[in-house]
């Protein structure tokens, strides 16, 4: 568990701090927000998918250390992705922050050490939660921002 919790406090301050892929990624086609009210965390996953790879995937928002660390690994983690992988990664890491250990998730284990803290499993599951809805929508992007990209 200390070996967890050293993972935990390095990778989410490094994240948490200083984002990954924080901005609106070139070419992005699919955007979903997510919001988590029970903390304030809100974000936006921004994702350039062609023929079922993910090609490129960003977020911007704000929230609090482990919202931001979790997009953040999202984002890294899923880059270069088939869809329905990233889908079933993103099980993994709901699973995972349950409290129930994984095992392939390289940095995003990381985020095993949430389940300590209950409260922030929705702060550690927004991310994904947005990615997986960005995924679901093939009519088009959903855009909060009010401009849509041609
Ligand atoms: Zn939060």
């Amino acid at each position: 568990m200390s070996e967890y919790h050293e993972l935990y406090q390095q990778v989410i301050v490094d994240h948490g701090r200083r984002p990954r892929n924080f901005c609106v990624c070139e070419g992005a086609n699919r955007h979903q927000r997510g919001v988590n009210p029970m903390c304030g965390d809100q974000l936006t996953v921004h994702v350039r998918e062609a023929e079922g790879i993910i090609e490129a995937a960003s977020f911007q928002g704000e929230g609090c250390a482990i919202s931001m660390a979790s997009a953040s690994l999202m984002t890294e983690a899923v880059s270069g992705m088939h869809i329905d992988k990233a889908q079933a990664l993103s099980n993994q890491v709901k699973t995972l922050v349950k409290g129930e250990p994984q095992t392939g998730l390289g940095k995003l284990a990381a985020l095993a050490g949430v389940c300590e803290y209950p409260s922030r499993v929705k702060c550690a599951t927004l991310a994904w939660h947005a990615l997986e809805a960005a995924l679901a929508n093939h009519d088009g992007a959903v855009s909060t921002e009010g401009e849509q990209h041609a």
